[in-house]
This record gives structure tokens, C-alpha cells and sequence, in this order.
């Protein structure tokens, strides 16, 4: 799901602004072979070397440390305090100590989880493991813990799996250095809602860099598959695409226009099912046929 955001302006941090939000670093995972269950690891996509030598994850740190900023002087950083950023990461406290199975390198990440308050069905992970939920997902999907962990898996999986140096890799780059020179954060990211009283939409100003389907076709089943490891239930990532493909009678949400096809990806989701099921379940120490139907909630009235 998203946009990674992709880009901007140097400028100097308060650090101690940041530190609040930095995760504990994680140790690094032993490089025994990866045991090949659930969906199986493959080697990371060689074009990413040609993107142009752009650090990314160094660029993706910046800037979102610009947008976190930029969210608290307008008042839409849901503070360190709030229930949901706790509840956001201690979600992600779960899925990231398997994130190494996807990309060694994630365990050196400076993962970071913050809750923008915004309308916005959305939510990204920069390429070095910054990760923002927009409050609008959360409240208008209703999310469960476990569809919270299929969205964060989803976008966690697009970093792990380098899909944006992959994009610039394959000939993208001259879109994705406009973006990295782009305009003010806050008005491509759309996280000014108080300010300007509508909410931006960042496709329509074309500012968000697209994945190609195949890249949105991994993230689901990687997402899947670290979610379960994690303890939450893949089988939530069927009920959010048709939470959001309920919402999207309305007006689209942000999110699917940059992920497409809801039906193709059930339809992927519920064919890869059975690979996924038995790591929720080894999880949760019970056999698969001793696992509860899965139970979600209603979709809040917009
Ligand atoms: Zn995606």
C-alpha cells in the first residue's frame, strides 16, 4: 500500500525531536539459511543497483523526519502518548524482528512508526523502515489489530523488498528524482488537513511513485506472511480489501489508486492461504484446524 514517499529537502533536526519515535534497535538475525516456509523468500531484485546511486534509505530518513516535523507544527502528529501510536507499535514491535527473513539489512534500520492525523485511507514505509499510518485507515476501515498488521505488513514488505530502488532502477528515476526534489512534504503528503480544510490528494498531483502490479502482488503475500509469523491472522488481509472495496463506493479512497484490483488480490490472498495459515497458527501454538474463524468488525459509518 503506498507511497513511499519519495523525497525532499535537507534540514537540520532537533534530535531530540525524533528520538521518542526510534524503536530499539534489533539484533541481527543469525544467517543460517532461510527455512522456505510460507511464501517463499526470493533474492532481491537486481535492477535496484542502477538507481542512480541515490542513497535512499539515507534520503527516505530525512524526509520523513521533515514530514514528522512539518505534522507537529500543524498539529497533526498523533503524539507519543495516544493509545493508537501505542497500539501502531506495538504492532510493528511484533512483525519487525522477522523482517531480516525478507532483507538482512532491515536489522540495522532505523525503524520509526508515527499516526498522522489525517483523513486519508493510507499509510507508507520508506525505504529504511519510517513508517506513518494516516488516522483516516484506522477510523474508516475500523481496523482490527490483526487487518493494522496486514496494512503494516503490506507497506513494510515494499521497503524490505526495495521496491522504489527497483522502480528507479528500471528507468523510473527521472520520476522519482523529481520527487526526491520536490515540492514541501506536507503538500504532497496532504497531512496539512487542518490548515487547508481538505485533505490533498497526493495521486492526483501525481506525487506518489507507483509500484508495478507484481510489486503490489508481493507486498500482500510478503505482508501476509510476516503478519502471521508476528501472531495476527492472514485472513485479515481478505476482510480489509473488502472494507476497502466497500469504502471505495464512496469516494476512492487514496489508497487504491495506488492499489489497484482488490478482487485479483483476495482472490491471490485466499490461493496463498494455506502457506500462510500454519505460521499464524505455529504462532499461536495451535494446529490450523484449531484455529477460530476469524472475526472482524463492522466498517464505521463515514
Ligand atoms: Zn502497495
Amino acid at each position: 500500500m503506498t507511497p513511499y514517499p519519495h523525497s525532499f529537502k535537507r534540514f537540520t533536526v532537533a534530535a531530540s525531536l525524533c528520538a521518542a519515535a526510534v524503536l530499539a534497535p534489533l539484533p541481527a538475525l543469525s544467517q543460517q539459511a532461510v527455512v522456505q516456509d510460507g511464501i517463499k523468500v526470493r533474492p532481491l531484485s537486481t535492477s535496484r543497483i542502477f538507481a542512480g546511486g541515490v542513497d535512499f534509505n539515507e534520503q527516505s530518513k530525512q524526509q520523513y523526519t521533515q514530514l514528522v516535523n512539518e505534522a507537529r507544527e500543524k498539529n497533526a502528529l498523533v503524539p507519543d502518548s495516544d493509545p493508537q501510536v501505542k497500539r501502531l507499535r506495538a504492532i510493528a514491535q511484533r512483525i519487525i524482528p522477522f523482517a531480516t527473513r525478507w532483507n538482512e539489512a532491515a536489522g540495522s534500520w532505523n525503524w520509526q512508526i508515527n499516526l498522522l492525523n489525517s483523513d486519508q485511507v493510507n499509510a507508507f514505509c520508506m525505504p529504511g523502515g519510517q513508517i506513518a499510518f494516516y488516522s483516516g485507515i484506522i477510523t474508516k476501515l475500523n481496523l482490527t489489530d490483526d487487518e493494522v498488521a496486514i496494512v503494516m505488513g503490506h507497506e513494510i514488505s515494499h521497503a524490505l523488498r526495495e521496491h522504489s530502488q527497483a522502480q528507479a532502477g528500471k528507468g523510473n528515476l527521472a520520476a522519482v528524482g523529481a520527487k526526491l526534489a520536490g515540492a514541501g512534504l506536507s503538500a504532497w503528503l496532504g497531512v496539512d488537513p487542518s490548515i487547508t480544510g481538505t485533505a490533498t490528494n497526493m495521486a492526483a498531483q501525481g506525487v506518489m511513485l507507483k509500484f508495478s502490479r507484481d510489486d503490489e502482488r508481493e507486498a500482500d503475500l510478503i505482508g501476509m506472511d510476516l503478519a502471521a509469523r508476528a501472531g495476527f491472522d492472514p485472513r485479515a488481509g481478505v476482510i480489509l480489501w473488502q472494507k476497502m472495496a466497500a469504502l471505495n463506493k464512496g469516494a476512492p479512497p487514496e489508497f487504491l489508486s495506488t492499489h489497484p484490483s482488490g478482487k485479483d488480490r483476495i482472490s491471490q490472498m485466499n490461493s496463498h492461504m494455506a502457506q500462510v495459515l500454519p505460521l499464524y497458527a505455529r504462532a499461536k501454538g495451535v494446529s490450523v484446524n484449531d484455529l477460530p474463524a476469524y472475526r472482524s468488525n463492522a466498517v464505521a459509518s463515514r
